[in-house]
């Protein structure tokens, strides 16, 4: 959150205010913690500005806000893969924009092209990067990852891609668990190439909301490609596993990565 806050010149926020209050409103709302699994009660804090002014210029006056909602799973389809559209024309971020920062501004400008992915029954759009549209970056709230010939692939952090704390979780246990993990550049083409010699193993997104989202069709330049029989792979089931197991206690998870209230 400060992160973010610092790119869009609002002031930080105190750490150790931000978590007393944040633990002190999941526990007085505990009884809309939903108990079945899948479901999870979302917490979104964030911060807008107050100050009534005209200007554009950075505000004198800011509000910090903590909302819930019990929440079922992020995609219809729930753990089940979700149809994803390559976006050919618009770009969502360009290196020195916003794009690794968690601000609004980022949807609004993905938002057309949300809607035509819904338009043509896919979930949700895969962005290229704004620069020379060839290199893949991110979906529009999730990190994605690609398994080829046994090694999992990431888009490295290049500046216009969200740091997601899922995805920096994610490469944590695929290396503790000695499973190849690399962030590097990646582009669309070696996506196709992998699929069409039949090395694209898996594809599958991960964000707080989304949690590990098995990506099972991808729509690029008119074709669509399947993937893995549209069925979820084991290192999305495994890492989805691994994370909610975490989340709900049955997992012992690596220091300050849980807190019980
Ligand atoms: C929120 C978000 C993510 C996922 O980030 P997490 O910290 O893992 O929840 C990825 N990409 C975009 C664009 C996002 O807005």
């Amino acid at each position: 959150l400060n992160r973010s806050a610092e790119r869009l010149c609002i002031p930080p926020i105190d750490e150790t205010f931000a978590l007393v209050a944040l633990k002190q409103l999941v526990s007085i709302d505990r009884d809309w913690v939903p108990q079945q699994p899948g479901t999870s009660l979302y917490i979104r804090p964030f911060i807008i500005a107050t100050e009534a002014s005209l200007d554009v210029d950075e505000s004198t006056e800011y509000q910090f806000v903590i909302i819930m909602s019990p929440s079922g799973s992020y995609y219809k389809e729930g753990i089940n893969p979700v149809k994803i559209m390559v976006e050919e024309k618009y770009v969502r971020a360009v290196v020195g924009g916003t794009g690794e920062a968690k601000t609004s501004g980022n949807y609004a400008s993905s938002l057309i092209s949300s809607k035509e992915a819904h338009a043509r029954g896919f979930s949700q759009t895969l962005w290229l990067d704004g620069k020379e549209n060839k290199y893949v970056e991110e979906v529009g709230s999730m990190n994605i990852f690609f398994k080829i010939e046994g090694k999992v692939i990431t888009p490295a952090l290049t500046g216009s891609i969200l740091p997601g704390i899922t995805r920096e979780s994610m490469i944590h246990v695929l290396k503790q668990n000695n499973i190849p993990i690399e962030e590097r550049a990646i582009t669309i083409d070696e996506i196709i190439q992998a699929h069409d010699a039949g090395t694209l193993e898996e594809v599958f997104g991960t964000g707080t909301a989304a949690v590990i989202s098995p990506v099972g069709r991808l729509l690029w330049q008119g074709e669509e490609l399947i993937i893995h029989n549209e069925e979820i792979g084991e290192t999305a089931q495994f890492l989805y596993d691994t994370l909610t197991n975490m989340q709900t206690g049955r997992l012992e998870a690596p220091l300050n990565w849980t807190t019980r209230i």
